[in-house]
């Protein structure tokens, strides 16, 4: 039998509030369950750099009432640009609500969308409803139901459990229940690309609301695009920009990690195109982050009896595509939509059978066939060479395909 001193016992335990814990959070409130969130951070700031939540998350979150309050923040982008290192234009595409999709796809600071979700939580459940500085280092599960074990962030004292019907882990890519779940799992693969982050005040470029993928990883890969509109009351944004370069040098995997400008930006010197100068762009970043380009392998299950996983903890993936964060909000409802059925370890069951293949697929096509596949097959074609006329190099059919493919198979996670 599991002991606690908790008087008030949760229909369901969120450990980790996150973007996919609070999704989660709302989502089940909005279901009329009761929810409590654990949170091992002391204090919940607006930590990260840019995100991009894609169409089929942001419908996700428009349900939920947020789009306003995210709209207000974020930028809606309208143009995919995909340029070689030479500045050449390779191909253009319309985005969001332009092409053709019911919801826009919003370029937004993690911070920002992390606040929204954090205050409309604090708003719907409560003051209480997180519960920060408490660290989860395991559960115990039986037949009456789960607790979580947890310690004060502080001081590692050991607190009481805390009881509840299911226990739902979205503590992100280092997460404790997914460790007990697969003790004997592999460290994270590399990739052999290293990524370096970061937000720089500068003028809008291409229209203001862009996400521009030029390069290869090979000689340097950039994306670039805006995540706040005028952010100094001169019209100038907040540009997020993502460099990504082969080489067998990395750090461990955590999403704070200090970069070095000089660690990569030769690669880049001479891209100053008439659109954008980039070895300024860089120069002048607010800060700069690293991060290794790893994921892990699919789970063979993500559950047991009342415990699952959900988001970074399911599934963690090479951030490429934009997937992250989108594929833990659709988690988020699709495990609302199972918890309906009143047998929890069936609905538990139920939302892994849906989501676990999906999400799995999306983690393999970061690997092998990435959203920007077409800048490695004109890399390829051109020998890493200016072109004359694109059509010569790849037509329009080609870029298409290449496109759809990886659309496919993310769309195949989508519901
Ligand atoms: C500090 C930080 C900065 C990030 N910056 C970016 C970024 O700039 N760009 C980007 O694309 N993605 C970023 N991410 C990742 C991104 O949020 C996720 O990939 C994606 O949104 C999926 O969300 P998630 O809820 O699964 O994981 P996350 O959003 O990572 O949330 C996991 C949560 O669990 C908490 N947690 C971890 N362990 C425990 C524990 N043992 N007990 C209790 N709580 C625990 C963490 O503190 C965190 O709040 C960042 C994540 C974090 C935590």
């Amino acid at each position: 039998m599991i002991h606690s001193e908790d008087s008030s016992r949760a229909d369901v335990l969120i450990v980790g509030a996150g973007i996919g814990g609070l999704t989660l959070a709302l989502e089940l409130h909005a279901a009329g369950r009761q929810v409590q969130v654990l949170e091992v951070a002391e204090e919940l700031g607006a930590v990260g750099v840019g995100i991009n939540v894609m169409p089929h998350a942001t419908r996700v979150l428009a349900e939920l009432g947020l789009l306003p309050a995210l709209s207000a923040m974020a930028v809606t982008t309208r143009d995919g640009y995909y340029f070689n290192r030479f500045g050449q234009q390779i191909h253009h595409e319309t985005l969001g609500t332009g092409a053709t999709h019911a919801y826009p796809q919003l370029s937004i600071h993690r911070g920002d969308l992390h606040t929204v979700l954090l205050q409309a939580v604090r708003d719907r459940l409560g003051p209480h409803a997180i519960r920060t500085g408490v660290k989860c280092v395991g559960f115990n599960q039986d037949r009456d139901g789960v607790a979580a074990l947890v310690e004060a962030t502080a001081d590692g004292r050991r607190l009481p459990p805390v009881r509840a019907d299911a226990l739902v882990g979205c503590d992100g890519i280092h997460s404790a229940i997914r460790k007990q779940l697969h003790p004997n799992e592999g460290a994270p693969v590399y990739s052999g690309v290293n990524m370096w982050r970061g937000v720089t005040v500068a003028p809008p470029f291409l229209g203001g609301a862009a996400m521009v993928r030029a390069g290869w990883l090979t000689t340097g890969k950039l994306v670039i695009y805006p995540i706040r509109d005028n952010v100094d009351g001169q019209g100038n944004q907040l540009i997020n920009w993502v460099a990504e370069l082969e080489t067998p040098a990395h750090k461990a995997r955590a999403w704070n990690t200090p970069g070095e400008l000089t660690d990569f930006s030769l690669a880049f010197a001479d891209w100053k195109f008439d659109w954008l100068d980039v070895p300024a762009l860089l120069a002048q970043a607010e800060s700069v982050l690293e991060y290794p380009m790893v994921d892990q392998d699919p789970l063979p299950f993500w559950g047991e009896g009342r415990v699952t996983l959900l988001g970074d903890a399911a599934h963690p993936m090479v951030p490429r595509g934009s997937n992250g964060a989108a594929q833990a909000i659709l988690d988020a409802r699709a495990l609302r939509e199972h918890l309906a059925e009143p047998d929890v370890e069936r609905a538990l069951a139920h939302y892994e059978a849906e989501r676990r293949p999906a999400t799995s697929s999306v983690v393999l096509a970061n690997r092998a066939t990435p959203p920007d596949a077409i800048l490695r097959e004109v890399y390829e074609r051109t020998g890493d060479r200016a072109f004359d006329d694109i059509s010569n190099v790849i037509s329009p059919d080609e870029m298409e395909k290449l496109l759809q493919q990886y659309r496919r198979l993310t769309a195949g996670a989508d519901r």
